[in-house]
């Protein structure tokens, strides 16, 4: 078969399905099967207070937790940014994906088994599960090539040069790309499979001029890039000799961002949190080493500087994060960008930088003075603005001269730490006056200067007040949903489908609808979820998961307190808006409409079971 013949489908092989819709019974199944306390502790480091779990929100800068997870109801939401949702929302938010894939991720997790037995013997796949599938089989095809070819003799000599253990390599599934320009075109070309697919992993490149394909990775030591979940989402390829470049990465794909994902997080994790600490490098060498010398809790950035979606990844697993350099220079840039970063972060104080002595890196260094050489340099981490500051004495000195030089250089620093925290920043200034023997008065007079140079800050705005019936409303929902025993009470008032929003109006109806005729109460969690999956819009969806996650508790008392409220509330906004309609009308002294008007208006308050005006 001639490799032109290949056609982009998506799907790995031809034939196979092109996506897929999972019944609904095994959505329930799934969601029944899922723990959301445990699947969201996988990302989020999660305490428990009273009946639920907080952590901070993955989905927003905070610094004190908002990020509610209830157990009972199988839900969480932040009540800092508003996120909300079930285990599948989450997993379709947190890890970008569509509904369907999030689904399928869980199923995997939960080993429940949603793929229809399509007409051979494979699953049913899209696009995303083609992709990782077909990174998966170059990761064994690379690792089989370095096992067991003749032509990687050299490649097992170097890794043995670099004193990598062979359980080193199997547990990472080390691999060699062969010196050829067809190796991996042909080994698709063998097992059938779809070379359009190979092309959108990124590992086969279409040629300019002719029909066909060539490898994207030759001659290269190869790494499979993996996410959380263990799966091959990318490949790296690390040159044997002096060629260019030293590292080449899968380029960005469907699976596979360099700003969010980093090299080793799959073995990493479980040490993370069990140290409350992660070491981040910057190469695959350097990681291995790391690992190979009992540090598990270490990961790498792709050829990126860390990002803000890094810095989130990391908090979920880590207290500390602890960034490792082989030069002054590289953590000194790493130190700005920290402070620039946590701008938007606010976690400054837990990011600490480390700088190897005499330009090593973590593989070279470990190669040279081990483990425990290690363990003790890790003790001379700084925290960020400490590191700044010693950047600054070791450059200028601590004489008279160099003291002010020193201060001046950290005057940027400490104004944009001022914009988003102000407790790191009294920190900083003191650790500044302590280090240079310069008084805080001083170093803040300076500060207030730079700052004046700036220009005035921007305004907060205020945020959204709901109104007093908007917020009696909600509380109304809350009330039907959690003490379901007052929805006949509710469903012979006035107010009965006629709240004033539109959306909570709907969601009372579909509150009762859940709970039923039945006068035993259906478990909370098994009404939240039946709500949210029939939920229209992802507005719905949120102001459900809001509205689901109070903890106030109901009696029969508080609930006619509350109806008696809103019932006030609402006749006396009711009387507002006609006394001004009917003003109106007295001041354009149009009697026929006052007439008609005033007829209107008692026949309204008549309906809801109030006064004429
Ligand atoms: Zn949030």
């Amino acid at each position: 078969m001639d490799i032109k013949n290949f056609s982009i489908v998506g799907s790995i092989r031809k034939g196979w399905q092109l996506s897929m819709v999972i019944p609904k019974e095994k959505v329930a199944q799934i969601r029944q099967s899922v723990d959301i306390v445990d699947l969201i502790s996988e990302s989020v480091l999660l305490r428990k207070t009273g009946k639920s779990f907080i952590g901070l929100c993955p989905f927003h800068a905070e610094k004190t937790p908002s990020f509610t997870v209830s157990p009972d109801k199988q839900i969480y939401y932040c009540f800092g940014c508003g996120e909300g949702g079930d285990a599948i929302t989450f997993v379709m938010k947190h890890e970008g994906v569509s509904f369907t894939d999030a689904v399928r991720m869980l199923a995997r997790k939960c080993g429940i088994d949603i793929e229809p037995k399509a007409g051979g013997n494979r699953p049913g796949t899209d696009l995303r599960e083609a992709v990782l599938e077909v990174n998966r089989l170059a990761a064994e095809y690379y690792a089989a090539v370095l096992r067991r070819e003749e032509s990687a003799s050299a490649v097992r000599q170097y890794i043995e040069n670099r004193g990598i253990s062979w359980k080193t390599v199997e547990a990472f599934q080390l691999g060699y790309a062969p010196d050829r320009w067809d190796a991996f075109v042909n080994q698709l070309r063998r097992r059938n499979i779809d070379a359009g697919i190979a092309e959108k992993a990124g590992l086969i490149v279409r040629r300019d001029q002719k029909p066909g394909y060539y490898d994207r990775f030759r001659n290269r030591l190869m790494f499979p890039i993996r996410d959380t979940q263990r799966q091959v989402i990318a490949l790296g390829g690390r040159v044997l000799d002096d060629s260019k470049p030293k590292y080449l990465n899968s380029p960005e794909s469907l699976v596979y961002q360099k700003s969010r994902h980093l090299y080793g997080i799959d073995k990493a994790r479980n040490a993370c949190r069990k140290t409350g600490e992660v070491y981040v490098t910057e190469g695959y060498l350097d990681l291995i080493a790391m690992h190979m010398h009992g540090f598990e809790n270490a990961v790498a950035t792709l050829g990126t500087a860390m990002t803000v979606e890094h810095i989130r990844l990391l908090k979920g697993m880590a207290q500390r994060i602890v960034l490792m350099f082989d030069s002054d220079e590289a953590g000194l840039k790493a130190a700005l960008r920290c402070i620039e970063l946590f701008k938007s972060e606010k976690r400054l104080d837990d990011i600490r930088i480390l700088v190897l002595p005499e330009g090593h890196d973590p593989d070279s260094f470990l190669r040279k003075f081990g483990a425990d050489a290690m363990m003790e340099h890790m003790k001379a981490s700084l925290g960020v603005f400490s590191f700044l500051i010693e950047s600054a004495v070791r450059q200028h000195g601590l004489g008279s001269s160099g003291k002010i030089r020193v201060i001046e250089s950290l005057i940027e620093p400490i104004a944009a730490i001022e914009a988003f925290d102000s407790l790191s920043r009294f920190a900083a200034i003191r650790e500044l006056a302590e280090r240079t023997g310069i008084s805080e008065a001083a170093i803040q007079e300076r500060i207030r200067q730079t700052n004046a140079q700036r220009g005035p800050k921007q305004p907060v705005l205020s945020t959204n007040v709901p109104s007093e019936i908007n917020r009696l409303e909600r509380s109304l929902v809350m009330m039907l949903l959690h003490f379901p025993k007052t929805i006949p009470m509710f469903q012979n008032s006035p107010w009965w489908g006629n709240l004033e929003d539109p959306m909570l109006n709907h969601l009372v109806l579909r509150v009762c609808e859940c709970h039923g005729k039945d006068t035993a109460q259906k478990p909370i969690a098994e009404v939240v979820a039946a709500l949210i999956e029939e939920a229209d819009t992802p507005e719905e969806k949120r102001l459900i998961t809001e509205l689901s996650m109070s903890t106030d508790t109901w009696n029969d008392a508080a609930c006619r307190r509350l109806l008696a409220q809103y019932s006030l509330r609402r006749r006396h906004g009711v009387h507002a808006v006609w006394k001004q309609k009917i003003r109106f009308a007295e001041q354009t002294q149009d009697t026929e409409a006052l007439q008609k008007l005033m007829e209107e208006a008692q026949s309204a308050f008549r309906a809801t079971g109030g006064m004429d005006p």
